[in-house]
Formats: structure tokens, sequence, C-alpha cells
């Protein structure tokens, strides 16, 4: 064949072929920045030849270069943590629903919505100083409010999703006024004004500044996995208390995915939330952060989550979290959590 026909030849195969064999990309915005995610997404390339271009910031930067991008953005999946900024994604109408029969499958149904998906879990646990405040008092989030803690609560700002999350589970369990009375009963315990994360409040509460907190698990289980000297100390001083294990279970939130309504590469991003939810990419995910997978039955050997040991989860749909958080914030506002 002369080389006139040969490319002639080659253009006529190209052309006759369907888009799906030619290069095969996925445009992931990602406010994950974990280490192992990256076994994640050589994985997924692995697996299904699609390349993964990613871009990684902060939350609300992504979700404003979204905004900004409009109908032209690249973007294909939009990953992040927290329903209430998955939700605030979701309230901007960046989403565009996806339908599989494997993520309804292997995603509980309280831990998705027609638009997004939870890929990983993580609890509000309640953290002691055992010296200063007796675990038997401090049971459930409702406790924090009972005046007898007067002085004793640290907790992070309320307008923080983690917190707003949180509200957004009470609200639904025991509605608005009991949810703002339990905010004031909260704001008028507390040690101090909030300040810094849920680490710098394990850290109040093990130096005695503050007998009892609120924080997230993998921050506790990042903790417990310490080897530093000062992280051990800190560890001894405090015990975690499972909250709400005789009512409503600990508080749950996720970390998760959705699909881009402008998404240019729609079956590159089904593939790719699909992946997510495999048992593979499950323990990947959740270990990355020491959280939990989503997918029953996915074992994950993570010491620091084996050390926190089984707990029962509030069962709220996520979709219920995202959806109350301009609610709570009032709430919060009222009460004086700012
Ligand atoms: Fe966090």
């Amino acid at each position: 064949m002369s080389t006139k026909k040969l490319a002639a030849f080659s253009f006529a195969i190209l052309a006759a072929l369907p888009a799906s064999a030619q290069e095969k990309v996925l445009n992931l915005y990602s406010a994950r920045h974990y280490q192992t995610d990256e076994a994640l997404y050589t994985n997924f390339t692995k697996q299904t030849g699609i390349k993964i271009n990613r871009i990684e910031a902060g939350e609300n930067e992504l979700l404003e270069r979204l905004r900004n991008e409009g109908v032209h953005s690249p973007a294909d999946v939009f990953l992040t943590v927290d329903a209430a900024r998955l939700g605030k994604a979701d309230e901007l109408g960046l989403f565009a629903p996806v339908t599989s029969a494997y993520l309804m499958q292997r995603i509980p149904a309280q831990l998705r919505t027609d638009t997004w998906f939870s890929f990983s879990k993580r609890a509000r646990v309640i953290v002691v100083n055992k010296a200063s405040v007796n675990p038997a008092d401090v049971q459930s989030y409702e406790a924090l409010a009972d005046p007898k803690l007067k002085g004793k609560v640290c907790v992070r700002s309320g307008a923080h999703p983690y917190n707003l999350s949180l509200g957004a589970a009470l609200l639904a369990h025991h509605g608005a006024q009991k949810t703002e009375a339990w905010a004031s009963g909260l704001v008028a315990n507390f040690a101090r004004a909030p300040k810094g994360g849920d680490t710098d409040q394990i850290k109040a509460v093990a130096a005695g500044e503050c007998g009892v907190t609120i924080a997230n698990s993998y921050y506790v289980a990042r903790m417990l996995r310490s080897e530093k000297p000062d992280d051990k100390k800190v560890m001894e001083a405090v015990t975690i208390v499972w909250p709400n294990q005789k009512t409503t279970g600990a508080h749950i939130n996720i970390s998760g995915a959705g699909m881009l309504k402008t998404a240019p590469n729609k079956d590159s991003a089904v593939k790719f939330l699909e992946y997510l939810a495999s048992d593979q990419a499950q323990v990947y995910f959740a270990d990355g952060n020491n959280e939990w997978p989503v997918v029953a039955g996915v074992k994950t050997s993570n010491p620091g989550l084996q050390a926190m040991g089984d707990f029962k989860a509030d069962t709220v749909k996520v979709g219920a979290l995202a959806a109350k958080q301009a609610d709570v914030q009032k709430i919060y506002d009222r009460a004086g959590w700012n």
C-alpha cells in the first residue's frame, strides 16, 4: 500500500470507529487531597483506559470555578466532602441525574440522592476529658446542652458544614423548636468562643481547657494512629463516646460525588462513579481519610477505626441533611452559635 493510500485508509478507519475507541478522558474536580487517592485514579485508568485530568482545590474555589465556567466547563465529576457541600452544588443546579443500576444496588438508599452519591462515611463523635466530665453524662448530642455541663463544652463554629449537617439531623428528629433550644443550651455551656477545627477541640479537651467536644471520627482515628508523642498524650487524656446509641444513632456524614450537568464525557463520569463503588475503590477511598466504606460488607483493616469499635449509625437520608442547611444556619444564628 502506498503512503497516500495508507493515509486515506487510516482516515477511513478513524472515521468509522465509534467515539469510545478514541482517547477517553475524565475531567475531575476534586476537593479531596489524600495520598491514597492516587492509587484510586491510577487503578481506574488501568481498568477502563480512561485518563483522568484532575483539578484539586478547596470546595468553595471549585464551586466558584464551576459557576464561572458555566456551560463551557470541562468538568465531568465534582468530588467533595460533607452533604452540606454536595447539597450546595446540587442547589446551584450543577449536577445531572445519574441512572445506574450498579450504584443503586451498591449504595444504601439513605446515602444517595438522584444526583449525587456518597462513597465514604464519617461519624460525629463525642470526645471527653475523663478527669473533668463523666462520660455517662455525655452519651448524646442532646446531653451536651444540659446546664450541668456549663463551661465545659468546646466546639468549632456553627457555620461550619459539619455542625450544620449535625443540626440538620437533629432538626429531622426533633423539629425546629427543640433544635433551637438545644443550640441555645449548647452555646450556654461553651467554655470559650468557637475557634479552630475539630482537632483543635480534641487538643483543648485533652489539655483541660474544656471537658467535652464533638469531632469527626477521622480526626480521632488519625490521632489514634499517630506515632507522635504529643498526639499519644492527647489520646490518653480523652475517651470517645459513640453518641445516641440508645436513640437515633451517631450522626453520619459523607464524602461523595456527582456528575455535572455540563459534563462533556458523561460515559466516563458514570463509569468513574461506578468504579468508586467497587470493592477495591471503596477500601482506598475510605481508608484514604480514615473513613468507612458505604458499600455493605467491604472490609477495611484500619487500626484507628478498629480501635474505635462498632456503633449504631443514624439513618437520616443525606439528601435531607443537605436540604436543611439554611434552616439550621438561621437556628444557630438565633442561638448565637457563630
Ligand atoms: Fe474535615
